[in-house]
């Protein structure tokens, strides 16, 4: 799966080096120009990863720092200052920064802060999952999880990996309402309501590819004005 990098950053040739050197790695990489759209990107869209100039026109880097951990989120964030701005690196570490970069830096340095970054966001998801059974069952739904697969009837069902988390979280859930909020924040990694429509649309899908009767759900329930359960 491809990791998704937003660079929030004012200089365009900047952007320009460090996404194509990005791409090259294999990243997808999306931008940014000033403080106001980077805030909007940072918390409608789920990155992986977010690096995060500090000086920006409209909203400073560590506003927007503030910003996004307020909103919930808990996307890792990489901080680009300049030589002149170390009580800036300091205060960003404390508004929620994950680890910063001085200007002019060593793309090398930045590339493999960048990757030890993505790579605890990926420990984190991991060891969430340490705990979990091999396989779950219902009807004649399997759900393995250390292939990540599901079967019904033994035909496999092709699923995306969100789609497989969610009903993973479903199924270690059973007859359990779950809120679209605790949802969003168990799968998704999203704190609030702002994406709970993102909940409702997979569970869609997922009726889509499961049910026989998309009209009468049997597997996952709809419970009016919280969420949706596991039929236990
Ligand atoms: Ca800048």
């Amino acid at each position: 799966m491809n990791e998704n990098i937003l660079i929030v950053e004012d200089e365009q040739e900047l952007c320009m080096t460090l996404g194509d050197r990005l791409r090259s790695e294999g990243y997808v990489v999306d931008f940014a120009a000033d403080g106001a759209s980077g805030l909007d990107k940072a918390t409608q869209l789920p990155y992986d990863l977010i690096v995060l100039d500090i000086m920006l026109p409209l909203r400073s880097g560590l506003d927007l720092c503030i910003d996004i951990r307020r909103a919930g989120m808990d996307t890792p964030i990489l901080l680009l200052t300049a030589r002149s701005q170390t009580v800036d690196k300091v205060v960003g570490l404390k508004l929620g920064a994950d680890d910063y970069v001085t200007k002019p830096f060593d793309t090398l340095e930045l590339m493999a802060r960048i990757e030890v970054l993505l790579r605890r966001g990926r420990n984190k998801i991991e060891a969430a999952s340490s705990n979990r059974p091999d396989q779950y069952k219902f009807g004649s739904l399997v759900l393995d999880v250390r292939k990540s697969r599901v079967t019904r009837g033994g035909e496999p069902v092709n699923l995306t990996a969100r789609e497989f988390q969610l009903l993973c979280y479903f199924f270690e859930h059973p007859g359990e309402t779950l809120s679209r909020e605790e949802l969003l924040r168990e799968v998704w990694g999203h704190r609030g309501r702002t994406f709970t429509r993102t909940v409702d649309v997979h569970v869609a899908s997922l009726r889509q590819k499961l049910e026989s009767d998309v009209k009468k759900p049997g597997l996952i329930l709809t419970i009016p004005g919280i969420g949706y359960k596991l039929q236990g």
